[in-house]
């Protein structure tokens, strides 16, 4: 007697919710990274206690055509890649398929999105993974994601939960960070009608820099731009007389992506060197880019680790162009002065 069978799609949904859906946070980064896949310009987020009970977000953006909106939510279904070969020049945030079909079933969903200018667009409600309804719906172009009641159906989950306090900070960090990320892109985020970040778009980095870290920081960065054969970077670093406590005040982008890179940040540290205190960090914001085939980003399902191809090369790029940068400042610090 055969004992080995396949899952339905139901089950193998709520076990992929379980590694792309930690927390409401991820269901926040998944949306917002969609709305900026999708093009938008503006992307705003609504949540009420840190997330668990309501995330809001709406974009600008492409919209969802409505014979591909039941589509999206399939397992792997995905607009991003169509082949194997994709897997290696991945240009956009998102390339997996994974995270509707993962956050529609282990909450209630209700998306309404339109691809034109005509007012005609779609609505869908999902709950538990169970499509309600799928029904023409008045729309603008863009897409209006609700989450409601994360993982009601998943109480283990539930109540793993930490305080609303806790949810909301990882919210909000991920926001600065998408912010810092893409400055071209218009945000806001509000938690139980309190607005927490505000950034104009347009491209200016310093001003979403003053709205996440306030004009105090924002007067205290140097310009950072260089290049290489493979490598361009841009950003600002802060000046050694600037530290924080917090070493998560650094932030490193590649092609549009936040990452986490623990041999970035000992580059950054290094370019330093003697220039800061023991125990103090700078206030830093890295953007790079480079082919897309010299970075993997399938590592991880949340996406937030990478491997570079290149990474010794990286690694000595990063820390040559901090140090050169700091060092002007340094012997020069009439430009300091200036300020
Ligand atoms: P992925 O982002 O990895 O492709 P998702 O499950 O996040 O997978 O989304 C599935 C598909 O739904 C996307 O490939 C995209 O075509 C569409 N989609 C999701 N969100 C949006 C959005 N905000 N605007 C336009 N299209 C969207
Ligand atoms: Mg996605």
């Amino acid at each position: 007697m055969a004992k080995i069978k396949v899952l339905d799609e139901h089950i193998a949904n709520q076990i992929a919710a379980g590694e792309v859906v930690e927390r409401p946070a991820s269901v926040v980064k998944e949306l917002v990274e969609n709305a900026i896949d999708a093009g938008a310009t503006k992307v705003d987020v609504w949540t009420e206690e840190g997330g668990l009970s309501s995330i809001r977000v709406t974009d600008n953006g492409s919209g969802i055509d409505p014979e591909d909106c039941e589509t999206a939510f399939y397992r792997h279904a995905t607009s991003k890649i169509s082949g194997g070969r994709d897997l290696f020049q991945i240009t956009s945030l998102g390339f997996r398929g994974e995270a509707l079909p993962s956050i529609a079933s282990v909450s209630k969903v209700e998306v309404v999105t339109a691809c034109g200018e005509d007012g005609a667009g779609r609505r869908l409600v999902i709950e538990g993974g169970t499509l309600k309804s799928n029904e023409d719906a008045p729309a603008s172009r863009g897409t209006d994601f609700r989450v409601k009641e994360l993982f009601y159906n998943t109480p283990a989950r539930l109540k793993y939960m930490k305080t609303v306090q806790t949810e909301l900070g990882h919210i909000s960090d991920y926001m600065y960070r998408m912010a810092l990320s893409h400055p071209e892109v218009a945000f806001t985020l509000r938690h139980n009608g309190n607005s927490l970040l505000q950034t104009l778009g347009g491209g200016d980095l310093l001003q979403v820099i003053a709205a996440v870290y306030g004009t105090t920081s924002a007067k205290a960065m140097i310009e950072l731009e260089g290049e290489s054969l493979d490598f361009a970077v841009s950003g600002f670093v802060s000046l050694p007389d600037f530290t924080r406590s917090n070493r998560s005040a650094i932030t490193t982008v590649v092609n549009g992506r936040y990452i986490r890179s623990h041999v970035l940040n000992q580059a950054i540290m290094r370019a330093y060197h003697t220039l800061l205190p023991v125990g103090r960090h700078p206030l830093v914001v890295l953007r790079l880019v480079m082919h897309p085939s010299l970075v993997d980003v399938n590592v991880h399902p949340a996406k937030l680790e990478v491997r570079f191809s290149k990474e010794a090369e990286l690694v000595a790029f990063v820390e040559e162009k901090i140090r050169a940068v700091l060092s002007h400042e340094v012997l020069i610090p009439k430009a300091v002065n200036q300020r």
